[in-house]
């Protein structure tokens, strides 16, 4: 008689058989399944006879949405969907031990700083910025992508841009270290042919790299997360509607309250105290909705 965990390993090659016959190509996996897979009992199985474990079993990857496991390369059709945010709907990592959440968080970070899935931007890049804060943070932040000296450094979020986020999230009594900083995107655009500069990310590049991102979210499951602009709403939401008429209204991702804002680089180049006062009101909403405190010193700024 084959004990639960063959019987369950042979269920799932079979299931996995079955969708790949018929033409699906990807399946969500979470990353707290992908934990206990990897904490699967280390006895040699006792396998049966069963036709379907003669099949080559899956191969677990990380190139779908959300943790995936491949059944079969992308296609042509499905890798160009104009929806970055195709995978939105991947389950809530829950239960996860702080040891289990510090690994799968390791093992997700090496994968990425692997990746060579965009070959024109592996080849130009200095470094593969990941993130950077507490994996247990509350609240994460999500730019668009790694600029110049984000790459030299490979940190989010550490030039001109950067600064100004850091004053953002010092001005709610909040540090670097206490929240979560990510990307979109975690290698810099390149931009051939051109010293300096920056791009927006293509769609493809973002279809591409976003399941880190997933990845990321699902483990660190943060109370709110703040979209910096029109690219990150887009790459997390699949909405285009520009970041003027979402700014300021709460969004859901994955079950997690999102906050759209302004990118601070916007803030940069339109001194305005009113776009500032703006950004300060999304970031009181925050603030709010993690029950944090604010003073009335907090409140005024900018008015
Ligand atoms: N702009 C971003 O969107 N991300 C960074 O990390 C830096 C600048």
């Amino acid at each position: 008689m084959p004990d639960a965990y063959s019987q369950l390993l042979d269920a799932t090659i079979q299931h996995l058989e079955a969708l790949k016959a018929r033409g699906v190509h990807f399946v969500s996996v979470s990353a707290q399944a992908l934990a206990d897979l990897a904490q699967a009992p280390t006895h040699k199985p006792q396998r049966t006879s069963h036709p379907a474990t003669s099949a080559s079993p899956p191969r677990i990857t990380s190139t779908g949405f959300g943790a995936a496991v491949a059944i079969a390369k992308p296609t042509a059709s499905n890798a160009s969907s104009t929806s970055p945010a195709r995978g939105a709907a991947a389950p809530p990592v829950v239960g996860l031990s702080p040891e289990a959440k510090f690994e799968a968080f390791a093992r997700l970070r090496e994968r990425a700083l692997a990746c060579t899935k965009c070959p024109n931007l592996a080849a130009a890049r200095k470094n593969v910025v990941f993130g950077v804060g507490d994996i247990n943070a509350q609240l994460m932040f999500i730019g668009e992508a790694p600029g110049a000296d984000e790459d030299e450094q490979g940190e989010p979020f550490v030039g001109k841009a950067g600064q100004l986020l850091t004053k953002i999230i010092q001005t709610t009594g909040l540090t670097r270290e206490a929240v979560y900083i990510a990307n979109i995107l975690k290698c810099r655009p390149d931009t051939p042919g051109q010293s300096s500069g920056n791009r927006k990310p293509t769609g493809d590049e973002m279809l591409t790299c976003i399941p880190f991102l997933h990845e990321q979210i699902d483990l660190i499951r943060p109370k709110v997360i703040v979209a910096l602009g029109g690219t990150a709403i887009e790459g997390l939401l699949g909405k285009t509607v520009g970041i003027t008429r979402l700014r300021g209204q709460w969004q859901e991702y994955r079950g997690i309250p999102l906050m759209p804002t302004y990118h601070p680089a916007y803030l940069l180049r339109n001194q305005a105290l009113s776009e500032k006062r703006r950004v300060w009101e999304d970031m009181l909403r925050v603030m709010e909705r993690l029950s944090m405190p604010i003073t009335d010193k907090q409140r005024n700024y900018f008015l």
